[in-house]
C-alpha cells in the first residue's frame, strides 16, 4: 500500500484578508495548518486497514472452502470405491499403455487370480481369450482397447478360462478414462452370461429339434403370435405357401397369408383361441394364398401356447391341405345327389304303375307274386336313393329338417303298424302315455323308427318279443326299442354309430349298408335331441331317443 504525498497536489488555504506590507511577521508566510489532509489521511488509513481485515477473512474463507471440497472429493472417492467393490460386474481400470492398473472384487472372484499389473496380451494368453466361436480374438478387437484408441467400443461377447479352468462367456464393454482432452485410460466392464448363454443354447437346441420333429411331419404347422405374427413355422407350411421360412416368420399371419374375403372370419377364430375359448376353434378350415397367388383349403386343427404363468401368448395350427380332397368330395356330392334325384322320377313311376297293377288283380298267382316282388324292390330301391340323398347332405351340412307340431306316440304306434306285417315270428308291443307333443320333421322321425325297428327285427333273427314304449321323462320325450336277439359285442358299440360301420359279418351276418344309425343320430340331433342304447351280446338290445317336448 502506497503513501500518498500531500505536497504540491493541496489547494492554497484561502486568505481572509489581503496582505499587509508593512507586516514583518513570518507568521503569515508558514503555511496554513492541513486539517482536511490529515482527515483525507486517517479516513484512507481506516480503508486500508478495513481492507486488510476484509482481506483476512477471504483467505480464510477461501481456506476453510479448499479444505471442504477435498474433504467433499475424499468422500466422492470412497464412494466411488464402495461402488466399484460392490459391483457384482468385474470392472477393470487400464492405463494409457493397456495395463490393468486397478480391478475390483468382482473382477478377481470372476478369474480366479488379481489381474493388476497384466497387460492387455497377458490378459489375452492368460484367460485364454476367444470368441463365442472358438476363434482368437485380436488384441484390437478387445473393446478397451478400442476405447484406448479412441473409437467407440461395441458390446463384445467373449469366451475366458479363468484361473480354476471354469469356461465363462462376458458381455464386455469399455469407455475412454480423458482428462484434459486426451486418453489416459480405459475402464472396461464385464457381464457374466454364462448362465444366461447356456439357457439360450438350450432354448436353441430344443427349439431347432423341435424345429426338426416339425420339419419330417407331414402337416403345416404355424405358430402365430398374439401380436399376429408368425412366429415359427415348419418346412411343409413354407412349401405349401412358397415362401421361404425367414419370408414368413415375422410377418403378420393374417394380412399377408389369408385371403382378404376370409380374413375376418379367420382373425375372429384367432381371438377367440387367444381367449381361451377354444372349443369351436380347435378344428376349422380356411383358405390360404400362396406365393403364387393361388388359393389353398387347410384344414387346421388348434392349440394354443400357454407361458409359465399360464397366459395365452400364442395359437399353433397344424394344417393339412384339403383342396383337392374337398373338391373331390364336392363332385362325388353333385353326383350322388344327381344320381339319386334321377333314380326318384323313374321309381315313383314304376311304383305308381305297379300300384295300379296289383289294384286291378293279378290274372293268376304267379302274376301277382311277381307284382309284389317288383313292389318291394321299388320299394328297397326308393329307400337307398333316400339314403344316399341324406348322407350327402349330413355330409355337406345340409340336412333339411321341417317341423311341425306332432304326437310322437301316435307317430310311434303308426310305425309299428306300418312294420307289423313283416314281423310275422316277433311280437311287437306298444306302450304310449297319453299324447307326447315334440316340433319334429314327420317323415325324418318316421325313417329314425324305420330304421331302429327294421334292425330289432333283423337283429332278432329267432324272433321274439320287440317292447316299443314312449314315455315323458325330465321334460323330454323318451322312445325305446327293445329286442331280444343277438346284441352288439362290447368291443364295437363305440363305433356304431359311425357311417358305413357295421358289426363285423362273423357277428352279424345280416346287415344293410351300415347307415340307417348314422343317419337316425344326426336327425335326432337336428331336432336337439340325443340318441343311445344298451346291450348284451346274446341277449338283446335296446336302442332310446329322447327329443325336447314342445311347449
Ligand atoms: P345296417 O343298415 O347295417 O343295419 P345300421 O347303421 O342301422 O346299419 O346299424 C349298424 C350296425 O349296428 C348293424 O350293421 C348291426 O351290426 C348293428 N346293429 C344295429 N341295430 C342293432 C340291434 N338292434 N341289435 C344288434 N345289432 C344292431
Amino acid at each position: 500500500m502506497s503513501q500518498r504525498k500531500s505536497s504540491g497536489r493541496e489547494k492554497p488555504a484561502p486568505r481572509s484578508q489581503p496582505p499587509n506590507p508593512s507586516d514583518t511577521s513570518c507568521a503569515h508566510a508558514r503555511p496554513p495548518e492541513p486539517a482536511a489532509d490529515r482527515d483525507d489521511l486517517l479516513a484512507r488509513l481506516r480503508e486500508a486497514n478495513q481492507k486488510l481485515i476484509t482481506a483476512g477473512l477471504l483467505a480464510q474463507e477461501q481456506a476453510q472452502a479448499a479444505e471442504m471440497a477435498r474433504a467433499e472429493a475424499q468422500q466422492r472417492a470412497g464412494e466411488l470405491d464402495a461402488v466399484f467393490a460392490s459391483m457384482v460386474e468385474a470392472v477393470f481400470v487400464f492405463d494409457a499403455g493397456g495395463r490393468v492398473v486397478r480391478a475390483n472384487l468382482a473382477a478377481t472372484a470372476m478369474l480366479g487370480f488379481d489381474p493388476v499389473g497384466l497387460d492387455r496380451g497377458d490378459l489375452i494368453s492368460k484367460l485364454s481369450i476367444r470368441h463365442p466361436d472358438g476363434t482368437p480374438v485380436a488384441v484390437e478387437r478387445l473393446p478397451w482397447d478400442q476405447a484406448l484408441h479412441g473409437r467407440k467400443a461395441g458390446r463384445e461377447c467373449l469366451i475366458v478360462t479363468s484361473a480354476g479352468g471354469r469356461e465363462l462367456a462376458v458381455l464386455a464393454t469399455a469407455s475412454p478414462l480423458v482428462s484434459r482432452g486426451s486418453i489416459v485410460g480405459a475402464v472396461a466392464v464385464w457381464h457374466d452370461v454364462t448362465e444366461q448363454r447356456r439357457t439360450e443354447q438350450a432354448l436353441r437346441e430344443q427349439r431347432d429339434r423341435a424345429q426338426l420333429y416339425l420339419d419330417v411331419v407331414e402337416v403345416a404347422v404355424v405358430i402365430v403370435g398374439a401380436d399376429e405374427r408368425v412366429l415359427l413355422i415348419n418346412r411343409k407350411g413354407s412349401r405349401l405357401l412358397g415362401y421361404r421360412e425367414d419370408e414368413i416368420v415375422g410377418r403378420n399371419w393374417f394380412d399377408s397369408f389369408i385371403p382378404a374375403e376370409a380374413r375376418d372370419e379367420v382373425r375372429s377364430i384367432f381371438r377367440e383361441l387367444m381367449a381361451g375359448h377354444v372349443g369351436g376353434a380347435e378344428y376349422y378350415e380356411n383358405p390360404i394364398v400362396t406365393a403364387r397367388g393361388e388359393e389353398r383349403l387347410i384344414a387346421w386343427h388348434n392349440t394354443v401356447l400357454r407361458d409359465k404363468a399360464g397366459r395365452i401368448y400364442a395359437t399353433l395350427g397344424a394344417g393339412e391341405d384339403v383342396t383337392e380332397r374337398r373338391r373331390a368330395e364336392r363332385a362325388r356330392e353333385e353326383f350322388v345327389n344327381l344320381a339319386a334325384h334321377e333314380l326318384k322320377t323313374p321309381l315313383t313311376t314304376l311304383k305308381g304303375n305297379v300300384q295300379i297293377l296289383l289294384k286291378r288283380g293279378a290274372h293268376d298267382e304267379e302274376e301277382g307274386r311277381l307284382l309284389r316282388v317288383i313292389d318291394a324292390e321299388a320299394n328297397q330301391m326308393a329307400h337307398v336313393a333316400r339314403t344316399l340323398l341324406d348322407v350327402t347332405q349330413i355330409q355337406s351340412g345340409h340336412l333339411a329338417i321341417e317341423r311341425t307340431r306332432l304326437d310322437l306316440a301316435a307317430l310311434v304306434k303308426g310305425a309299428v303298424a306300418e312294420i307289423r306285417p313283416l314281423a310275422s315270428r316277433h311280437q311287437v308291443t306298444v306302450a304310449a302315455e297319453g299324447v307326447v307333443p315334440v316340433e319334429g320333421d314327420r317323415e325324418r322321425l318316421r325313417d329314425v323308427l324305420h330304421s331302429l325297428l327294421d334292425n330289432a327285427l333283423k337283429y332278432s333273427p329267432h324272433g321274439g318279443p320287440i317292447q316299443v314304449t314312449v314315455r315323458i321323462e325330465k321334460g323330454e320325450a323318451v322312445v325305446s326299442i327293445a329286442d331280444h336277439g343277438i346284441g352288439i359285442p362290447k368291443d364295437q358299440q363305440a363305433q356304431l354309430f359311425q357311417a358305413f360301420y357295421q358289426v363285423s359279418p362273423m357277428v352279424h351276418p345280416t346287415s344293410g349298408m351300415g347307415l340307417g344309425l348314422y343317419i337316425s343320430r344326426e336327425v335326432i340331433r337336428r331336432h336337439g335331441g340325443r340318441v343311445w342304447f344298451e346291450s348284451v351280446e346274446g341277449k338283446g338290445s335296446t336302442f332310446y331317443f329322447a327329443l325336447p317336448l314342445a311347449a
